[in-house]
């Protein structure tokens, strides 16, 4: 298998044609996954809290503590939005928040393995890298300790949210205090180290430019080479509505399909040495979500059963299991549900 230098994948980001690289993603997505299944996953975004300080300027979704708006769901509350998700047949939350200022390492731990006690067959994808990294500044503990005791709480693994782009220059217009490309990668690095693995992801749209995409596509694959703990990929675009982002830089506009399609094509060519890459059909809308399937992507992500950080912004798709099952058949592939660890549960042949 080749694989792609920088100036490689710069040169064909920037001028090959549209439809050749969608043909090459395609080739090497199916030398990947040669059964022409394509996965889902039955879950639901949990934002156990919106009360955030880090200000990042393409949020539209966190409050200050005591601002108005602001909330911190109780137990009841995360216990009755798990019993509508196992109703469903769901297997996995995603459970992230804003940065709450106050809250330590005691909380996280009571909240993780009251759920994990609670509901064993519920799998916790939780808490971003920012999260953990401010959870153990402000409980006084280094990273792996933090994920450590989460892991013993029942904590199983960590998504990627909050690497937007891993280019210093970008981090500190659109997100200045937020952890560094550095930080990211450490908190990473070091879940992987303890067998907890991750995800990566990548926000584009808004300030960078090729060279950061490409860096930013550097840093995972090297992480990956060296730990192999990514369990896939997933890029969006940023969604400019009601963000600071867009009233400091109103010339920002949401990005092209055809710019979507073309990173995505070039993530799965770049990115090597991870197996899974996603569609992102909550910010491009399901039939781009589609046709994301025939430009790389071999998983359609979360049926999302409730998404508030980038329906905050504007981004305001859904769809269910139902419809999932019709697109993927659609383009003659086999639909089936899977769980957090891309394990295959049922096909829908
Ligand atoms: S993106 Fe996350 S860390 Fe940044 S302001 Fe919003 S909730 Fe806070």
């Amino acid at each position: 298998m080749k694989r792609y230098s920088d100036e490689e994948i710069l040169d064909m980001m920037q001028n090959m044609p549209l439809r050749e690289l969608g043909k090459m993603a395609n080739k090497r997505k199916a030398e990947l996954h040669p059964n022409k299944i394509t996965s889902f996953i039955v879950d639901r975004n949990i934002n156990y809290t919106n009360i955030c300080w880090v200000d990042c300027k393409f949020c539209a979704f966190k409050r200050r503590l005591g601002e108005d708006g602001e909330y911190i769901l109780s137990f009841e509350e995360i216990d009755s939005k798990i019993e509508e998700l196992l109703a469903i047949g769901g297997t996995q939350i995603l459970f992230q928040g804003g940065v709450h200022p106050k809250l330590k390492i005691d909380y996280y731990e009571n909240l993780v393995s009251h759920i994990a006690n609670k509901y064993p067959t519920i799998t916790i994808h939780g808490f971003s890298a920012i999260e953990i990294n401010f959870i153990a500044k402000i409980s006084k503990l280094s990273i792996k300790e933090v994920l450590v005791r989460l892991q013993k709480a029942g904590l199983a693994s960590i998504p990627g949210a909050g690497a937007e782009i891993l280019s210093d220059s970008v981090r500190d217009l659109i997100a200045p205090k937020k952890l560094s490309s550095d930080e990211w990668i450490e908190v990473h690095a070091q879940a992987h180290k303890i067998s907890m693995k991750s995800t990566a992801t990548m926000m584009f749209g808004s300030l960078e430019n090729n060279l950061d995409i490409v860096e930013h596509w550097r840093r995972i694959r090297d992480l990956q080479d060296e730990t192999g703990g990514f369990r896939a990929f997933i890029l969006w675009s940023f969604q400019p509505n009601n963000t600071p982002l867009k009233e400091q830089y109103p010339h920002i506009q949401k990005a092209s399909s055809n710019r979507y399609l073309r990173l995505l094509a070039c993530s799965r060519l770049y990115l090597d040495n991870i197996k899974n890459i996603q569609s992102s059909w909550v910010t491009q809308g399901s039939h781009i979500g589609q046709l994301a399937l025939l430009f790389g992507a071999n998983d359609l992500g979360s049926t999302m059963m409730e998404e508030n950080v980038v329906s905050s912004a504007g981004a305001c798709n859904s769809m269910n299991q139902d419809e999932m099952i019709t697109l993927i058949k659609d383009i003659n592939e086999i639909p089936a549900k899977r769980n957090t660890a891309y394990e295959i549960l049922e096909t829908f042949a």
